[in-house]
């Protein structure tokens, strides 16, 4: 974990003397060549002209070629903000829209927040003035159940639309229907002259408070026949890109460690390949701090002359002042290894980018339609998103692409990916779109159409937690109030619910614990498992990350609660707090207790990261508490209290032991294994309550509490 910091200020230092204002004028002339000379900036007008001719267009370009930085600028400079109207651009990543909001406020010379700003979740950089608006899929959708016809926006561009998020499907069948209520409006508004209608495509006039909404779908896949079927006929622009050739490179044998191979892949390139960076696909933020580590480790073996690669991650949930930093100029001499999700396949552009290593896995979510349950597993990607791997390497000039698997596998492969709308739980949709007003979810105009099952398992989940009504309606209030909450379904009713058990204080810690990626260093998952059987063994291996672990999990042994890892979760949270505090009354630097509060996380195996947008999403959601006057009760130290409450939240997730240890989920017969990461996986109590289901070559259930049985048996019958 000491990596990412020293690694930081190397950056700091490299980067050093940027800042005079004869750099900056260099930067703002440089900036101004690199846009001119994007692909699209030659079809600025012909794209302009398309949006004021047609309603909607679907713009296809390849990644890189200029749509989501530019194409908002050019409506902006043509009028389309004319009246305080605003531009929204949606993206289904967060990290891509706060790093492509950031450039483009630096490319209109202006301060973020200000003409151009982002929204996503928990985190909003907009004012009024903000015309350039960039945000993530899920927050347009939750801003459309306050404002149902989406008054403020002149253009909605849908972007990344290839990637078939479950929001953004879900956006194109709500902007479909918002269309048609501006049209309908503003056919009414219009000023009617002798029997003619005024004809007015630039929204300018200012007596036209519903002009139509302009929506442009853009999308880094070439297949456009699905998006302008769908939109009636809608016409479809293409942008030509600019593509060096890759050199495409397969592997003998299939790599039975794809972890490995990328480390081993990375030293082969860096210490033979000519200069250029590296970006490496991997699947999670506890992969890629793995692997940031373990090339750490293997540098150190080599002469200090070679020693010259400098790692920059990038993943969904990593705060947003570190984000920045794959767009950092590589400094001389070094070579960049950028180590990134799948954010980097279409949705941000770094360049510099010369090798490609694609182990060809992502992690994605995965629906069981017969248990209803949800679940994230690491699965193979699709040729089309092999290929958009593969076309990174060769940006600005001949790349090379390394796919750790065999050409026959390649050959294998689905075509494009599934939509998420397919393989994930519905609940959530089904309760926002209910909140928006749409009762009938089967007869919904989606794109793909989610299966009949799914949607009942999605109803039948939301009226077993109280959402709906008997007769399917939203109910009155906790429906209508988890519909407010930015959450999962099953976490707005745990906090709603702990008002009443009056321990909302430690739900609110868990749920904002829950909604990042693993508070615990651990380095993943397959190691853990291994760890856990040569625990006792530890010191023969010296191996540096099961050193690592084992010293971790000493030092995890004062947070452990005996009634599991929730309570875990809250005595972690609450010391973090406490050192800050300590650390605040000693000074007000706000930098200085951000220092202090990361050696404190080193110091105790903790997630820096994670914690620190832990504490963020708890402030964030503790707004939207109060916004509800729900009071924020503790339980002090009447833990039964808490326990009843989570299990009256989570019933659903409830386990019971079987007689060959492993558990049985009580709602749907689902054989389970405790993960060897709990504080119960030793303990194995009767009955658990879990929060996370995860599949790697098992099936297991993670962040587990004992279940409180008087309450459970209220929601099952006792002989089951
Ligand atoms: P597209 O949306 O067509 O994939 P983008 O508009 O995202 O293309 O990117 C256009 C160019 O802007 C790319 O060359 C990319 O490298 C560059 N770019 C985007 N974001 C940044 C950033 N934050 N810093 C530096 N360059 C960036
Ligand atoms: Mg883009």
């Amino acid at each position: 974990p000491s990596i990412s910091r020293s690694q930081e200020q190397k950056l700091d230092n490299l980067n050093e003397g940027s800042k005079t204002s004869n750099k900056s004028l260099n930067r703002k002339h440089w900036i101004l060549q690199q846009r001119r000379s994007l692909p699209i900036a030659s079809v600025e007008r012909r794209l302009v002209d398309e949006v004021r001719k047609n309603d909607t267009i679907i713009i296809v370009g390849e990644t890189g070629s200029g749509k989501t930085t530019q194409l908002p600028q050019y409506l902006f400079n043509a009028g389309f903000c004319r009246d305080g109207k605003v531009i929204g651009i949606t993206q289904p990543r967060r990290v891509a829209a706060v790093t492509v909001a950031k450039r483009v406020a630096e490319e209109c010379d202006a301060q973020l927040g200000q003409k151009v700003g982002y929204a996503i979740r928990f985190d909003d950089a907009t004012s009024t003035s903000t015309r350039i608006k960039y945000m993530t899929d899920g927050l347009l959708l939750r801003e459309a159940l306050l404002d149902p016809i989406l008054s403020r926006y002149s253009v909605i561009i849908i972007d990344e639309a290839h990637e078939r998020t479950v929001h953004t499907d879900v956006l194109l069948g709500l902007l479909k229907k918002v269309q048609d209520a501006r049209l309908k409006q503003h056919k009414l508004d219009k000023p009617y002259i002798n029997n003619v209608v005024k004809v007015d495509n630039e929204c300018h006039s200012s007596n036209m408070k519903f002009a139509p909404l302009k929506l442009i779908i853009m999308s880094a896949s070439l297949d456009a026949k699905g998006f302008s079927e769908y939109f009636c006929g809608a016409k479809a622009v293409y942008v030509q890109g600019r593509q060096y050739p890759v050199d495409i490179l397969y592997t003998y044998q299939p790599e039975p460690d794809y972890v490995d191979a990328t480390l081993i892949t990375i030293f082969q390139i860096h210490l033979d390949d000519s200069p250029g960076d590296i970006l490496a696909f991997l699947t999670g933020q506890e992969e890629i701090e793995l692997v940031d580590m373990l090339v750490h480790e293997r540098l150190k073996q080599l002469p200090e002359r070679s020693r010259n690669i400098l790692t920059v991650p990038i993943y969904s949930s990593l705060p947003s002042e570190q984000q920045m930093n794959v767009f950092r100029p590589t400094p001389s001499n070094f070579r960049k290894v950028i180590l990134a999700t799948n954010i980097a396949e279409t949705s941000v552009t770094i360049p510099g980018v010369k090798y490609v290593i694609d182990p060809g896995v992502v992690k994605s979510r995965y629906y069981n339609p017969v248990t209803g349950m949800e679940s994230l597993i690491i699965m193979p990607i699709s040729k089309a998103q092999a290929l958009q791997r593969s076309g990174r390497a060769g940006r600005e000039g001949p790349g090379k692409c390394f796919r750790l698997y065999p050409e026959s596998e390649f050959w294998k492969l689905i075509d494009s990916t599934v939509p998420e709308i397919k393989r994930c739980s519905l609940s959530n949709v089904v309760l926002q779109l209910k909140a928006l007003g749409f009762n009938d979810i089967i007869g919904f105009d989606f794109m793909d159409k989610p299966s009949r099952s799914a949607i009942k398992q999605s109803l039948q989940e939301l009226y077993l937690l109280g959402a709906l009504t008997d007769d399917c309606k939203l109910s009155d209030p906790v429906g209508i109030q988890m519909a407010r909450f930015p959450l999962d379904p099953i976490y707005s009713k745990a906090l709603i619910l702990s008002g009443e058990f009056r321990c909302l204080e430690e739900m609110l810690i868990v749920v904002a614990m829950l909604s990042v990626e693993s508070i615990f260093y651990s380095p993943r998952e397959k190691l853990e498992e291994s760890v856990v059987i040569i625990y006792e063994m530890a010191l023969l291996y010296s191996s540096p990350p099961v050193v690592f672990y084992c010293k971790a999990r000493s030092a995890w042994k004062k947070f452990s609660s005996p009634d599991g890892d929730h309570l875990t979760l809250v005595t972690v949270f609450r010391a973090a707090v406490e050192y800050r505090e300590k650390i605040r009354a000693a000074t007000n630097k706000e930098k200085a207790i951000d220092k202090s509060l990361s050696r404190w996380c080193r110091d105790n195996f903790i997630n820096n990261r994670s914690l620190k947008h832990a504490l963020d999403v708890h402030s964030q959601i503790k707004v939207y508490l109060e916004q509800m006057d729900m009071s924020l009760s503790s339980c002090g130290d009447d833990v039964l209290q808490f326990r009843r409450c989570l299990t009256a939240s989570f019933f659903l997730n409830a386990a019971e032991k079987q007689p060959d240890g492993s558990y049985r989920v009580k709602a749907n017969g689902q054989n389970v294994q405790i993960h060897p990461s709990s504080v119960l996986f030793r303990t194995k109590p009767e009955c658990i309550i879990f929060t996370e289901l995860i599949q790697t070559n098992q099936i297991y259930v993670r962040n587990i509490s004992r279940a409180w049985m008087p309450e459970l048996s209220q929601y099952y019958d006792v002989e089951r």
